[in-house]
């Protein structure tokens, strides 16, 4: 569509950031655009906003950019799942191996109940470890997540696979 072409031309990619030989999508240039940006929103939330979600649990640090505005359409309650040792208050912590060494992400315990329905979003899946670790936090929590929202894919790197193992389906705006 239109609005997914506006999105796409409003991406840019940087060759060798963080390291040499990766080529990082950069979404900022995306949010210098106001009406990409909001087709972003609104994209998500003409999808979800009769799904019955009651929660959106946004990954750090970039699913806090476009998980709130979401959540805010469609009346859900917003979980940030942060980096460890940022949250407060008693958390759950879920570790989960990257190709280099090990990461994780934490959720505050009692953010979201059993019976809640989650949809997790971030900008962008590469081998969908990140998104498989948040999956397992809110299952945990006794949540269930119906769906992960997506910016970008990276379909080299089989991420969509990976959550299909897991049984979720993935969803994204472009490739
Ligand atoms: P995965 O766990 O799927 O391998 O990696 C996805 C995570 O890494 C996401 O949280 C995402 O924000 C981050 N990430 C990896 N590569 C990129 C990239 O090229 N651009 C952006 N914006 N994020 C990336």
């Amino acid at each position: 569509s239109d609005r997914i072409t506006g999105i796409k031309s409003a991406l840019r990619v940087i060759p060798n950031f963080p390291k040499p030989g990766i080529m990082f999508q950069d979404i900022t240039t995306l949010l210098l655009d106001p009406k990409a940006f909001k087709d972003t929103i609104d994209l998500f939330v003409e999808r979800y906003k009769h799904e019955h979600i009651s929660v959106i649990a946004g990954i750090e640090a970039r699913g806090f950019i476009f998980g709130p505005s979401i959540a805010l359409a469609i009346g859900a309650k917003f979980v940030p799942l942060r980096k460890p040792k940022k949250l407060p208050g008693e958390v759950i912590s879920e570790k989960y191996t990257l190709e280099y060494g090990s990461d994780c992400l934490e959720m505050h315990v009692g953010a979201v109940e059993s019976g809640d329905r989650a949809l997790i979003v971030d900008d962008l899946i590469a081998t969908g470890g990140t998104l498989c670790a948040a999956m397992n936090l809110l299952e945990r929590a006794g949540a269930e997540v119906v769906e992960c929202a997506c910016v970008i894919e990276v379909p080299e790197l089989k991420g969509r696979e990976r959550l299909r193992s897991h049984g979720k389906p993935l969803y994204v705006l472009v490739e």
